[in-house]
């Protein structure tokens, strides 16, 4: 519980970086307008030339501090860079949520791998009292963390849920099928419960159809929303997520605000007409490259929400960008 004075101003300040050919990570940090942190999250990370974000969080001084970290899923444009990440910004309480790669013999990529033995080392010989809470694999939609406020703030509740394939992934285990990666990804939901209305953001890591399709199923009986302050596109806007887009389009007049995607380029990502077909869910749409002009670098969104007004500051450095209107 945290308790904070009626007229102290709270933020939530939300990055998603990416870089030239691929890679990503977001961050999301609680504060007050006066720097104090109440709750931060990092989901993925990635660092090439640059380390952005490790660059952020030190900015804000959260060595040991940051309260969840979330995983989404072993490949290495979420992954390069996250054991340095747990082992510089977690304290023993920080909680640690993986997809489900701490079991099973599931081979991955020479990084992946090395961030897996990192997580089973973390813990290994260790008193209770000093181990990690690591969670690989949550549960559908399982509550990771739940932080309450006192006192006659605008603020009253913070909620981050997991979206994990379970049931999903239930199924493919009774086939004896082995998942491919995409599939057992997870994602997270972030809940913020003011005074008189919800804000949310979700950060739809590289969510499977299956997996959105499941969200889908859910929505209503598990309280979770189509509306979205923020929604961090799920699989950098390929084609193959884009049923997303249809989870979103379902809730009304009323559309989502903002909606941000990173680069794969390899993969000829993001395919320009899914980021169109995002912005008839979502007010504004960018990108962290400026895909259309092929000018393809290190991009950060940062978006900083003010609880109080529900104004919104946003920065874009490098090469991030809006998405135009496509012309005709
Ligand atoms: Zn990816």
């Amino acid at each position: 519980m945290i308790t904070l004075g009626k007229t102290e101003e709270v933020h939530i300040s939300i990055y998603h970086i990416g870089y030239d050919s691929e890679g990503e990570s977001s961050l999301f940090i609680l504060h007050t307008a006066a720097g104090n942190i109440l709750y931060s999250l990092v989901i993925d990370c990635y660092e090439k030339n640059s380390k952005e974000t490790d660059r952020i969080l030190s900015e804000w001084h959260l060595e040991g501090r940051v309260n969840l970290i979330v995983w989404t899923h072993p490949h290495d444009d979420h992954s390069i860079g996250m054991d340095r990440i747990i082992e510089k910004y977690s304290n023993k309480s920080t909680k640690i949520c993986t997809a489900n790669v701490l079991t099973g013999g599931q081979k991955y990529s020479k990084e992946c791998q090395k961030i897996v033995s990192y997580l089973h080392l973390l813990n290994k010989g260790k008193e209770s009292i000093y181990r990690k809470k690591i969670n690989s694999l949550c549960h559908f939609p399982e509550i990771l963390d739940r932080i309450e406020f006192n006192g006659k703030n605008v603020i009253k509740k913070v909620e981050i849920l997991c979206i994990a394939p379970f049931s999903y992934l239930g199924g493919m285990q009774g086939l004896n099928k082995k998942p491919n990666i995409n599939q057992m990804g997870i994602a997270c939901i972030v809940k913020v419960l003011l005074n008189s209305e919800c804000v949310n953001f979700m950060f739809a890591g590289d969510m499977d159809h299956a997996t959105i399709e499941a969200l889908n199923n859910e929505a209503e009986e598990e309280n979770i929303p189509r509306i979205y302050n923020y929604i961090k596109i799920p699989h950098h806007g390929s084609a193959d997520a884009k049923n997303m887009i249809e989870f979103l389009s379902t809730s009304g007049e009323k559309k989502s605000e903002y909606a941000t995607t990173s680069v794969f380029k390899d993969k000829k990502l993001p395919v320009m007409n899914v980021l169109q077909r995002y912005k008839k869910v979502a007010e504004e749409v960018a990108c962290t490259s400026d895909v259309e002009n092929e000018k393809y670098g290190t991009g950060i969104i940062h978006l900083d929400y003010n609880l109080n007004d529900l104004s919104v500051k946003k920065e874009y450095e490098g090469t991030a960008t809006i998405i135009e209107d496509a012309e005709g």
